[in-house]
């Protein structure tokens, strides 16, 4: 029977084409996604690796499908590396991260396979308060779990050299920090909410009309970065261009965001000081998180052979009370059981770019339609930080 409420492997009996290549699967699935029902997708009824297992064109028609219902499912055409059908990341903005919060969460995603990006504050400045709290480098407990990470295979990144707005001198001590911590300069990059010294921030996240858009649903008060900007305290841009592979700039709802980003790693010649930058997908906190990861998400992720990067705050409520968040647990649990390739963001850049052979440069008109979709995706969220 076809309709809510039906066995899912009611759409399997119609053919067997077992021995169709996985290409020719990827597309008879795409079709047989476009055609299903919106509600079947959202109520789990469908897995697409059960589809996996066959269905052709004809057989779709003899089923009495209709191409003219075909949605456009997303694809990228790239080959992950070890037979992995897609590519899943996180880079963990570390607000709030504390000796009690952190270990958990990082104990059950290394327990998965999982290694991901978690970034760092180097180092404690007296001056400024804090925009989010949280424990930096300073704190030699804090440093020996950080770097036994790293030995774990985890990348530790740097989110801003400490919690609150730096100056240059502070930037060049957090830096030989960071490098005498961990053996090396940080290969990556996210900006800190409310820091003064971030680099191409707030408005100058996007440019032309969008620039002023921008400027006016936030009435003007996300301006003055400076990072970017020679000969003012908070300039950074030379020691970003030195040492730096990689910035985070937009994020998506989309869980396959190199869907919504091709270009990444990209270089934007209007932004010079940063080598490329990377898109991420939302979720900022537990429940932003596990709403991107969804099952239907994952499935589609794997279907369109995409890349995740998801931008969170591992210590925005994966772990309170004790205990991890159940749905956290599943999802991820059900994530590391598919065939994923599980690496830190910096390794999945360098193989999007080692693939494409050269270090992509953006267009006027490619960079357009990234601001665009991120500006229309901020306003239909509520907000444009
Ligand atoms: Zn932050």
């Amino acid at each position: 029977m076809w309709g809510a409420g039906c066995d899912r492997y009611a759409v399997l009996i119609i053919c067997d084409v077992d021995d169709l290549e996985f290409k020719t699967r990827r597309r008879a699935v795409r079709l047989l996604m476009g055609l299903l029902p919106t509600c079947w997708h959202e109520c789990g009824l469908i897995r697409p690796a059960d589809i996996l297992l066959g269905l052709d064109t004809r057989s779709l028609y003899a089923a009495g499908c209709r191409v003219q219902d075909l949605k456009k499912i997303k694809t990228n055409s790239i080959i992950w590396p070890e037979g992995r059908r897609f590519a899943f990341s996180v880079f963990d903005d570390t607000d709030g991260t504390t000796m009690q919060n952190g270990p958990p969460v990082y104990e059950f995603l290394s327990d998965l396979g999982f290694r991901i990006t978690k970034s760092v504050w180097p180092i404690q400045v007296k001056t400024g308060r804090p925009s989010m709290g949280g424990t930096t480098c300073a704190d030699p407990a804090y440093a020996g779990w950080v770097n036994r990470l790293q030995e774990q295979g985890f990348e530790i990144g740097l989110h801003s050299v400490t919690d609150t707005t730096a100056s240059r001198e502070e930037w060049l001590a957090g830096l030989d920090k960071f490098y005498e911590l961990f053996g090396h300069y940080p290969m990556i990059h996210a900006n800190h909410t409310g820091c003064r010294d971030s680099i191409y921030w707030g408005d100058q996240r996007v440019s032309g009309v969008r620039r002023c858009a921008y400027n006016l649903l936030t009435k003007f008060r996300n301006r003055d970065f400076q990072g970017h900007l020679p000969g003012t305290v908070g300039y950074w841009g030379d020691l970003c261009a030195r040492h730096i592979k990689y910035v985070r700039n937009f994020v998506y709802a989309d869980i396959n965001t190199l869907s919504e980003c091709p270009y990444m790693p990209y270089h934007d010649p209007d932004r010079p000081f940063v080598r490329s930058w990377f898109a991420s997908s939302e979720g900022p906190s537990v429940e932003a998180f596990n709403r991107t990861l969804s099952e239907i998400n994952q499935e589609r992720l794997e279907i369109e052979g995409g890349a995740c990067i998801m931008y969170t705050h591992f210590a925005n409520g994966f772990y309170e009370n004790g205990k991890l968040n159940s749905r956290f647990v599943s999802l991820m649990h059900r994530l590391s059981s598919r065939p994923g390739w599980f690496v830190p963001v910096s390794t999945l850049l360098d193989y999007l770019e080692a693939y494409r052979g050269h270090r992509y440069v953006i267009t006027t008109s490619e960079r357009r339609r990234l601001e665009r979709r991120w500006l229309m995706h901020k306003i239909r969220l509520g907000g444009t930080t």
